[in-house]
């Protein structure tokens, strides 16, 4: 590649991100970065109507969140701004001059209303070459009834002249050579005199531009206005400089069938928003990926291989990884199922790498949550018993249900293992186990261990029937960590105490 990589991630503020638009935007990332390119953050504003406080912010938040870092933008900057397409109005309206000018664009009158009777009058209408001298326009009307009207304040739109019958070709480094019949396109409107904007297709168009766009990674969705990128760019005599396309395919609702929606998640539960959102107007609240206690760099792994493989079967990859393999020959034209349970194995997967220490200072507040006081324990206790039971769990939060007993005394005992494991020898058995605790000096893991087991053994006890028994009392149910390792962090006392309140609470 001789050109300089500039990619841009162009989010529209009109609400919370979806999950689909920040896989957009870590593609854009990983492609930049690998090829020692740009990446852009451009907002397009130009929609007022659609235009939501609070989105601009969230976008920032979100790929800050998610380490997609930004060379230029607003919050950062750069030779090619403003970044922002509302703080652009002027250049954007050069550039319509330049079109009418050049005859490659026109001035159209028609009210809603009149476009509303064509469209009843004509099937299929279509404001295009077939139509539009029919039109009250620049084209079909005379020059100086054309002046009279703007003089007076009449408003307008401004037309893309787009000629008829030609085969407009869109190169897609996905999906190849695409090519669209202009006879299918309308002459789109590039600009409304009524709040002086562009509309979405010019201005999106004339930034990639000027900002030295190189390529142009989006939705799939976004697939029908590269045509227009295309003839737009020949009209302005840029064609020299059109960037490359590539048009991610879609994601999924989970069975694969049609496209995921806001929908899909509140049904089956899980976020697609990256950051939880609360909606300015109807007060609304959306879950997000870091609320519901994901990692950052679970997220990002996760979406990268919704569209994208790295042609083997690694899975577990860093953004660096990701940024080193990523390639647009292994990205699939065909829609992505956003399966989300493996979003949570990825979860649990990251989760086993963050240091102990780290993840006991995440586990304290949920620790507070449950009643519990973090300072009553150590620091060190704490990661110890992280350390024992992350093996089992997928979010942070979900340590509590799997460690509670290191920190309260079971008040009830689970039914089935107690039908199960409760024998009527048991509490004699529990109670000579008392004895030999009572006995043990060094009630390390090891130690406690050897004694307990040879004491089984000496008596030709049932080796399970006492260690589950044991169990059921010190826990409250017959699961977690190797047992020894939990009597070891209670303690000599409060194991004691443990077995002698299931032998007078547990009743089969
Ligand atoms: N503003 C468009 C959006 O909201 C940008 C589409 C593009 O990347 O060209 O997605």
């Amino acid at each position: 590649m001789n050109r300089e990589v500039r990619v841009r991630f162009a989010p529209s503020p009109t609400g919370p991100l979806h999950i689909g638009g920040v896989r957009t935007a870590l593609y854009n990332y990983l492609f930049a970065r690998q090829h020692g390119g740009k990446m852009i953050l451009r907002i397009e504003d130009t929609d007022s109507q659609r235009f939501v406080p609070g989105a601009e912010d969230y976008i920032n938040e979100s790929l800050a969140w998610l380490g997609i870092e930004i060379d230029e933008g607003v919050r950062q900057g750069g030779e090619y701004g403003p970044y922002k397409q509302s703080e652009r109005r002027d250049i954007y309206r050069q550039h319509v001059k330049t079109l009418l000018d050049n005859g490659k664009a026109y001035i159209a009158f028609d009210t809603p209303e009149e476009l509303e009777a064509k469209r009843a009058e004509v099937a299929n209408f279509q404001y295009d070459a077939s139509t539009r001298m029919s039109m009250r326009n620049s084209l079909s009307m005379p020059a100086d009834e054309v002046q009279r009207l703007i003089d007076a304040g009449e408003k307008y739109v401004v037309r893309f002249l787009i000629e008829p019958g030609r085969d407009v070709v869109v190169n897609d480094l996905i999906r190849g050579k695409v090519t669209i019949n202009s006879n299918v396109l309308d002459d789109k409107v590039l600009y409304k005199s009524a709040d002086d904007l562009p509309t979405y297709h010019l201005a999106n168009i004339v930034d990639d531009h000027m900002m030295k766009v190189s390529h142009v990674i989006r939705g799939e969705e976004w697939l029908p206005s590269a045509p227009l990128h295309v003839l737009l760019y020949e009209a302005f005599g840029w064609t020299e400089t059109m960037p490359e396309f590539v048009h991610l395919p879609l994601l999924l609702k989970p069975d694969g069938k049609g496209k995921l929606s806001k929908r899909d998640g509140d049904r089956l539960g899980f976020p697609v928003f990256p950051l939880e959102w609360h909606d300015p107007k109807s007060g609304e609240i959306s879950s997000g990926y870091r609320e519901a206690g994901y990692l950052p760099q679970a997220v990002v792994n996760f979406l990268a291989l919704l569209g994208w493989n790295p042609g083997d079967d690694t899975e577990i990859m860093s953004m660096t990884d990701l940024i080193e393999k990523f390639s647009l020959d292994h990205c699939s034209k065909s829609g992505a199922k956003f399966d989300f349970e493996k979003g949570k194995w990825f979860n649990h997967k990251y989760l086993q790498e963050v240091d102990n220490t780290q993840l006991a200072e995440m586990f304290k507040p949920i620790l507070a949550e449950n009643g519990i006081n973090p300072a009553d324990f150590s620091d060190e206790q704490i990661a110890r018993i992280v350390e024992m039971v992350k093996g089992r769990v997928n979010f942070v939060k979900d340590l509590w249900e799997q460690s509670r007993f290191f920190f309260v005394q079971p008040t009830e005992y689970d039914e089935k293992s107690v039908k199960k494991r409760w024998k009527e020898d048991t509490p004699a058995l529990m109670s000579e186990l008392i004895e030999v605790l009572k006995n043990i000096e060094d009630f390390s893991s090891a130690s406690t261990e050897a004694i307990v087991l040879g004491w089984i053994t000496d008596k030709g006890y049932h080796m399970g029937n006492v260690m589950n028994a044991f169990r059921l009392t010190v826990v409250g149910e017959c699961k977690g960590p190797h047992m020894f390792d939990i009597t070891e962090m209670i303690g000599k006392e409060e194991t004691i105490t443990r077995v002698q309140l299931g032998i007078e609470r547990i009743i089969k």
